[in-house]
């Protein structure tokens, strides 16, 4: 079977997840496995990315493995530099998963993956120039020149979450105080929910409820679902949520140019409620608004699939170049024989 044509399978590791999937040449899942990650050992991480390859390599004809890991991954894609929510350090996973799976390998960032998913399958399809940001825990972002991903010299560009937006801000994980993920993630909107049923709002009635008066029980979708029936204080939260997200894209805009910013994660299942602050104040922010080109805000659309997508693709982009390069490399050392 040609190699154009081939199946491939991507994974997506996360810090709670690992998601893996057998994608076609269009970007469509054939199907899908998930697991717990098991963030304890580096070890532990790679078994139970060659279990799931392992499965799925015995239903189908696989040509490639693309993994994207919630990780720096030093710029050669060799290795893992350092994850915040899992054990790797310094970490050459590439080499020990294509040693356990024997198939070529290709490891990258999970938002670079998930941006090469919207740009290949999904909302950003024809963009040159693009910005990808994912809301969860925390802000993934990628940044696409051309239609290539920019990975910086030392392979970790993108790390928009922690950019400074308020001085002495909050207290944040990386070290820092102020960064942004702690004002426009998925996590800051939980947090603020959290501490007014805590503090026994009256404006947090409905939250109350729907969590049974455990603040520790409530959930970002439980604030979407809030917000979609039209609880007030909830699409307060959403708003104030999407007011952090425009500023921020809007300092993004004075330093990348992008013609569009694809927004994803589960907060973006609020839709308008969230994205419309956001593009309002993108639009108040903007520096030299006006006189300038607008960057469109658009929603992602492959959801969670978007990283394995991304991933998969990116393994049969490369095993492509791959082959064409040992051609390459073949055809010249039939030349020098032949000279
Ligand atoms: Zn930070």
């Amino acid at each position: 079977m040609a190699l154009v044509n081939a199946l491939t399978i991507g994974i997506d590791i996360g810090g709670t997840k690992v998601a893996a999937g057998v994608v076609d040449p269009e970007g469509n899942v054939v199907e899908k496995l998930r697991r717990a990650t098991p963030g304890t050992s580096a070890r532990a991480t790679e078994d139970t990315i060659a279990e799931v390859v392992a499965e799925l390599r015995g239903r189908h004809d696989i040509s490639a493995v693309g993994i994207g890991a919630a990780g720096w991954i030093d710029v050669t894609g060799a290795s893992v530099l350092f994850s915040p929510h899992l054990a790797w350090r310094h970490e050459p996973l590439r080499e020990a998963v294509r040693r356990r799976v024997r198939l070529p390998t290709v490891v990258e960032n999970d938002a670079n993956a998930a941006a090469w998913g919207e740009f290949q399958f999904g909302a950003a399809q024809g963009e040159s120039h693009l910005v990808c940001i994912t809301l969860g825990t925390g802000i993934g972002g990628a940044f696409m020149h051309d239609g290539e991903l920019m990975h910086g010299k030392f392979g970790v560009a993108g790390e928009y979450g922690h950019m400074a937006v308020v001085p002495d801000g909050r207290r944040c994980e990386c070290g820092n105080r102020g960064c942004w993920e702690q004002y426009a993630s998925g996590n800051a909107l939980v947090r603020e929910a959290r501490e007014l049923v805590a503090a026994r709002s009256p404006v947090a009635a409905e939250l109350t409820r729907r969590c049974g008066g455990q603040p520790n029980d409530l959930t970002g979708p439980m604030v979407t679902d809030a917000a979609k029936d039209g609880d007030q204080l909830a699409n307060e939260l959403l708003g104030e949520i999407g007011h952090w997200l425009g500023l921020g894209l809007a300092n993004l805009a004075s330093a990348l140019d992008p013609g569009t910013f694809v927004i994803g994660g589960g907060v973006c299942e609020a839709g308008e409620a969230f994205l419309g602050p956001a593009r309002d104040t993108y639009r108040r922010t903007l520096a030299g608004r006006g006189f300038r080109p607008e960057a469109r805000i658009v929603r992602a659309q492959l959801g969670p699939d978007a990283g394995l997508v991304g991933a998969a693709d990116l393994a049969r982009q490369s095993s492509r170049l791959f082959r064409r390069v040992r051609r390459r490399q073949r055809v010249a050392s039939v030349t020098s024989l032949r000279a």
